[in-house]
């Protein structure tokens, strides 16, 4: 699999168990809807995943209109309401979700796999 933003290979990364994708070139991260779930009970797997530059993933943020690693479904450019700073990207297909270097452990809110789903969900309805 290779990055949706810059392209490069990811790699696997497994923390406690929970193995996500990382990008070697931007340190982005994708995680997928299982991943997600499983990793919202672990503590210190922000710290332990996101270990990126986040000032290489601020310049990141700026790639816009990327495609999913999984099924090549556009992605949503999700912003949090109460931490407007963070743009990520979430597929409306497989509900997987890709992180620039840092976002994640800015962004360690344990709803983050809810939030990301009800959207969708209500999105459908
Ligand atoms: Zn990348
Ligand atoms: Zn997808």
């Amino acid at each position: 699999m290779n990055c949706p933003k810059c392209n490069a290979a990811m790699e696997k990364v497994t923390y406690e168990g929970v193995e996500v994708d990382r990008c070697t070139g931007c340190q982005g991260v994708w995680f997928d809807f299982r991943e997600q779930q499983q990793l919202k009970n672990v503590k210190g797997a922000a710290a332990g995943i996101d270990v990126g530059d986040p000032a290489a993933g601020q310049k990141m943020n700026e790639v816009g209109k990327i495609n999913c690693p999984r099924d090549g479904v556009l992605l949503t450019r999700m912003v949090d309401l109460k931490q407007p700073h963070i743009w990520y990207e979430a597929c409306p297909h497989c509900y997987g979700v890709f992180f620039d270097a840092g976002e994640f452990k800015d962004y360690s809110r344990k709803t983050l796999v809810e939030s990301v789903r009800d959207l969708f969900v209500k999105e459908r309805k």
